[in-house]
C-alpha cells in the first residue's frame, strides 16, 4: 500500500483536491488492502475518486463496469484532460477504435478501461491474458431487482468474483436501502465487502410539497422569488417539458426543454448551456442531470410525482452541491399517482414498484417531518426533527376530526364504494353536477350534508384519511373510494379521528394554491 502522503500528493495533483471527503480516504486504504467495498454515497458526494485514485496508484488496469456510454465518456474525458490514461470500450464504437483499444490493453499503457456490461464479452480473450489491479462496479444497485433501476446484463457480474478470485472488487451506488444493498453484495459473490455508508443528509435543500393545483402558476410565482438563479424543472413527458418551458419563455423566463426525443445536438447545446450559466431553467425528463458537475443549481421543481424515492432523492439532489441553502418543490398529484401506477403494470418487478411508489405518495403527504422520512428510508435515522422542511416550518395543529371522517365515510359508503375522490366530494357538498344529477346522488342522505367545507379542503381531509388508513384508493378499479378495516371504527364504534388543522396550514405558504 503506498504512504498516505504519496495519496495526498496524488489527490492534489492530478485531481486537484486538497484534502479527501468523509469517507474516501478510508474506503481507498481498504481499496490497497485488497478488500471488497461497498461505497454508498449520495450523488456528489465523491464517488469516482474511490476507485479512479488506486487505479492510478496500482499497478495494473482497473477495470469499470458503468451502465450509461454518457457517463463512461464523461468520466474518461475528465480523466484524460488530468492526465490519465483511460479509455472506454462500448458497441457504438468502429472496428478500428476497438483495435486501438485492445492493443493498448496489450501493451499495458492503460490505467482505466470503462465498459458496459453488456460489451464485457468481447474482452473476455484479452482479460485474461493481462494482469487487474481492481474492477470497479458503478451504479452497482442496476445488479439487483430491489433496486431502482434494474439491468439485465448486471445479472452476469457475478461471476467476475470467480474468474478473478484475486481481485478487489469495489461497488459503488447511491441507492442504500437495506434490501438492496445486502442483495448486491450477495449478487456480486462478494459477501464480506465492507459497506461505506455515507450520510445522506444534506441540510442546505430546503423541502417542500404543495398539490398540484395550478401548478403553472405556482411555478412561474416560485421563480419570480429565485429570479437570477438556475434550476430544473423535472417533468414526466417529453411533452410536459415543452409546453412548460413555453409557458415560462412567455412569462418572461429563459427556459428550454431536454428529453431523450431530442437530437444529441439540441441536448448538448441545452446541457451547455446550463452549465455556462447562459441558460437559467431546464423543463426536463429524468435523462437530465446524470453526469453533469454543476455545484450552483438553486432550485429544484418535481412537476410530477416522481417514482420512487430513490428518484426523488437523486434529483434534488442536483440542487445545492455546492453547500449553500438552496429550494425543492414536489408537486403532488393524484393524477399522476395513476399515470405511475400504469407504467408498474408494464413493466418490471411490480410488487416492488408499487411499493416503493406507496412510500412516496405517503412522503408527498406526510404531517411530520419530512427530511426524518427521506433519511429513515435512507437507513439513516434523525433524533430531532430538520427544521428546513415545510412541515417543520409550518408543523399543523390538530382538531378533532370525528365529525368530519364520519360524513366522509358514509358518504363514501352510500355511494357503495363506487365513486371516485371528486365525486364524493361534489356530493356531500351537494353540487349539481352532470354526474351527480344522471345518478341520481342529489337523492341520497349524505347529499349537501358538509357544503360548509371548501372543495380543497375537503380534498385534504380525504388524503388525510386515506394517510391515516381509514380509505383506500382502487387504483385498479378507476380509482373509486373504498372503505377499510378501520372506517367500520369510525361509522359504527365512534372511534375519534384527530385531523390536521386546515385553518392553521392555511395561513401558511404551503397552501398557497
Ligand atoms: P458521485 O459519483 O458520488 O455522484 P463524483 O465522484 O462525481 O460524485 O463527485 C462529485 C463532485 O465532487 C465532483 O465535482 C468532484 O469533482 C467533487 N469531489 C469529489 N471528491 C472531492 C474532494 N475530495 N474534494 C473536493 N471535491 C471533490
Ligand atoms: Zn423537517
Amino acid at each position: 500500500m503506498p504512504e498516505l502522503k504519496k495519496i495526498k500528493e496524488t489527490l492534489k495533483e492530478y485531481f486537484g483536491y486538497e484534502s479527501f471527503r468523509p469517507l474516501q480516504e478510508k474506503i481507498i486504504s481498504s481499496v490497497f488492502k485488497g478488500e471488497d467495498n461497498l461505497v454508498i454515497m449520495p450523488t456528489g458526494g465523491g464517488k469516482s475518486i474511490c476507485f479512479q485514485l488506486p487505479a492510478l496508484l496500482l499497478p495494473n488496469i482497473t477495470i469499470v463496469i458503468s451502465p450509461l456510454i454518457a457517463l463512461m465518456k464523461d468520466q474518461v474525458d475528465g480523466l484524460v484532460a488530468n492526465g490519465i490514461p483511460a479509455v472506454y470500450l462500448n458497441s457504438s464504437q468502429t472496428e478500428s477504435e476497438q483495435t486501438l483499444i485492445f492493443k493498448q490493453l496489450k501493451e499495458k499503457t492503460l490505467k482505466l478501461l470503462y465498459v458496459a456490461p453488456e460489451s464485457l464479452s468481447f474482452l473476455q480473450e484479452e482479460l485474461s491474458s493481462i494482469p487487474i489491479s481492481l474492477i470497479a462496479i458503478d451504479e452497482a444497485h442496476c445488479i439487483s431487482s430491489w433496486g431502482h433501476d434494474f439491468r439485465p446484463a448486471y445479472k452476469q457480474l457475478g461471476y467476475l468474483k470467480n474468474k478473478y478470485a484475486g481481485v478487489p472488487i469495489i461497488a459503488l451506488t447511491a441507492t442504500a436501502d437495506k434490501a438492496t444493498r445486502a442483495d448486491i453484495c450477495n449478487q456480486l459473490n462478494i459477501p464480506h465487502a465492507t459497506q461505506h455508508l455515507a450520510s445522506f443528509d444534506r441540510q442546505n435543500l430546503a423541502l417542500e410539497v404543495r398539490p398540484a393545483n395550478k401548478r403553472i402558476d405556482q411555478i412561474v410565482e416560485f421563480i419570480d422569488l429565485h429570479s437570477d438563479s438556475s434550476g430544473i424543472v423535472y417533468c414526466l413527458s417529453r411533452k410536459t417539458t415543452e409546453e412548460l418551458a413555453g409557458k415560462l419563455e412567455a412569462n418572461g423566463f429563459k427556459a428550454a426543454a431536454y428529453h431523450a426525443g431530442m437530437s444529441h445536438e439540441q441536448r448538448s447545446k441545452v446541457q451547455e448551456d446550463f452549465v455556462n450559466d447562459t441558460l437559467p431553467i431546464v423543463c426536463a425528463t429524468i435523462a437530465f442531470g446524470m453526469g453533469i458537475d454543476k455545484s450552483n443549481v438553486r432550485w429544484v421543481i418535481h412537476y410530477n410525482l416522481p417514482k420512487n424515492l430513490e428518484s426523488y432523492y437523486q434529483e434534488i439532489g442536483r440542487a445545492g452541491r455546492d453547500g449553500l441553502p438552496s429550494s425543492t418543490l414536489l408537486f403532488h398529484s393524484y393524477a399522476d399517482i395513476i399515470q405511475l401506477q400504469k407504467f408498474n403494470t408494464t413493466s418490471g418487478n411490480k410488487e416492488v414498484q408499487e411499493a416503493k411508489l406507496e412510500r412516496m405518495k405517503q412522503y408527498a403527504e406526510a404531517l411530520t417531518c419530512r427530511r426524518k422520512i427521506l433519511l429513515s428510508y435512507f437507513g439513516e435515522l434523525i433524533e430531532e426533527d430538520c427544521g428546513n422542511c415545510d412541515v417543520c416550518k409550518n408543523p399543523p395543529d390538530f382538531i378533532d376530526g370525528t365529525l368530519l371522517a364520519q360524513k366522509a365515510l358514509s358518504a363514501v359508503a352510500r355511494l357503495k364504494e363506487s365513486e371516485p375522490i371528486s365525486t364524493v366530494i361534489d356530493v356531500i357538498r351537494g353540487a349539481k353536477n352532470a354526474v351527480v344529477l344522471d345518478r341520481n346522488y342529489q337523492q341520497l342522505t349524505v347529499y349537501g350534508i358538509a357544503k360548509e367545507i371548501s372543495w380543497l379542503d375537503w380534498q385534504y381531509y380525504f388524503i388525510q384519511l386515506m394517510n391515516l388508513g381509514y380509505i383506500e384508493i382502487a387504483f385498479h378499479q378507476k380509482n373509486r373510494l373504498k372503505l377499510t378495516a378501520l372506517s367500520k371504527k369510525v361509522l359504527f364504534e365512534k372511534e375519534q379521528v384527530q385531523l390536521a388543522n386546515l385553518a392553521s396550514i392555511k395561513e401558511k405558504e404551503q397552501y398557497n394554491t
